[in-house]
């Protein structure tokens, strides 16, 4: 069986990176991969930009009175170019006038006055005081973001201050959901004797929205060879296919083949990770991929936490960091009987005493997806682990954004 490290090179080396970008307003940009490198069209700043509302002034000149010439607020720009022995009432933002090289803020000058009557100055500046150069943060031509960058807040303010409106980015994968089980309702539907509600379709639709795409939720498929072929052969219209349930080993697990006959040529077939073994991933020629995850609902999330999210990244030409991953002190004692897999268990991580420490939440295995309302990381127990004393040094992972 291979193991999680493999199953993660095995994706990176299938999953192709999309060639196909589109431009989207920078609006609508955060959390898209852009496609092309963005140089500056401009220096940045501009000008060389007063950074406090004061007064302009030849900073060799100390203490002392001086005439004011001109007001320069933000948006204006200065017609005087000072001397020795004058000065200019210039606010925030705006451009520093020629020939002075400092600005002396209004708290340490005899307040504001009117242009043509005199200003106080009460203490010796410095050249460059208060002042951002011309280009000192990016000069015209500057690489800003290379190709590949996954935009999030700074980069689109940057974007923004360099013009690249619209912007292009890669597309994002279309993706498709299907549940698959006999024993599966709606959950608007009372569930009769022997059914349950599919949770599945429902957290991987939230999982995948918080990155960024809408899937297409396919329905609940049969455990039936025909069922399954006719809402697979849907759901391979799209890039990514996720199917929960019927990839184990049980007698009407007809996943695996029903993949087969889709044309998906299966890459991998059970991993060394607990929850989640019976992971199945394949691709088909045309550049489609397929995810088997085995249907409990906390393997279905862990799965994608683990796998699934590198893939949509890689897809859209991303090199993915994946969540947040920290060390932290666990807060409770670990054990288990066997060692064999890579093991994932739901934990609260908390920040104390300059630390994240993992806490034990109520759980009793991979059907208990209550115990993830109460987590908002997992912690990782390697292979040939078998137990973890309280105050040892674990890996955790977020699995939650956070506000
Ligand atoms: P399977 O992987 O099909 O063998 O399913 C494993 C367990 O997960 C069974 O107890 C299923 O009833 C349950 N299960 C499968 N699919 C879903 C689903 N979509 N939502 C909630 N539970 C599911
Ligand atoms: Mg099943």
């Amino acid at each position: 069986m291979i193991t999680v490290e493999q199953a993660r090179e095995i994706i990176a080396g299938a999953v192709k990176p999309t060639s196909a970008v589109e431009n989207v307003p920078l609006s609508q940009a955060a959390g898209r991969v852009l496609a092309a490198p963005v140089l500056s069209d401009v220096d940045i700043p501009p000008f060389n930009r007063v950074t406090m509302d004061g007064y302009a002034i030849v900073s060799s000149d100390g203490p002392g009175k001086y005439e004011v010439c001109e007001y320069v607020p933000a948006g204006a720009f200065p017609k005087v170019a000072l001397t020795a022995g004058k000065v200019s009432r210039v606010m925030t933002g705006a451009p520093l006038p020629e020939g002075a090289d400092a600005v002396i803020q209004v708290e340490k000058t005899g307040g504001f006055v009117e242009v043509g009557k005199m200003a106080q100055i009460l203490e010796k500046s410095a050249s460059g005081l208060n002042v951002a150069k011309m280009g000192e943060d990016l000069r015209k031509g500057d690489l800003v973001l290379p190709a590949g960058t996954r935009l999030e807040f700074p980069e689109i303010s940057a974007l923004a201050a360099v013009g690249a409106e619209p912007v292009p980015v890669f597309r994002l994968p279309s993706v498709a959901v299907l549940a698959t089980g006999d024993e599966l309702v709606p959950p608007s539907v009372k569930p009769q004797p022997g059914k349950i509600r599919d949770s599945n379709q429902y957290s991987l639709a939230a999982q995948l929205k918080a990155v960024g795409i809408t899937p297409s939720l396919l329905g609940i498929a049969k455990d039936e060879r025909d069922d399954l072929a006719q809402k697979m052969a849907e759901g391979k219209k799209h890039d990514f296919l996720l199917i929960s349930g019927g990839v184990s080993e049980g007698d009407r697990d007809y996943v695996p083949e029903a993949l087969d006959k889709a044309g998906y040529k299966i890459l991998f077939r059970n991993v060394r990770v607990r929850p989640g073994k019976p992971l199945t991933f394949g691709a088909a020629d045309d550049g489609k991929y397929v995810f088997g995850l085995p249907g409990n609902p906390v393997s279905t999330a862990v799965i994608f936490e683990l796998f699934i999210r590198n893939a949509l990244a890689l897809f859209e030409g991303d090199t993915p960091a994946g969540r947040l991953q920290v060390e932290t002190t666990l807060f409770f004692n670990f054990k288990r009987k066997k060692g064999e897999r890579e093991e994932y268990v739901p934990v609260n991580l908390v920040w104390r005493d300059g630390g994240f420490i993992a806490e034990k939440v109520r759980y009793q295995g991979s059907g208990h997806f209550h115990a993830l309302t109460a987590a908002n990381g997992l912690i990782k127990v390697p292979v040939g682990v078998t137990e973890i004393a309280g105050g040892s040094k674990v890996e955790a992972r977020f699995i939650r954004e956070g506000r």
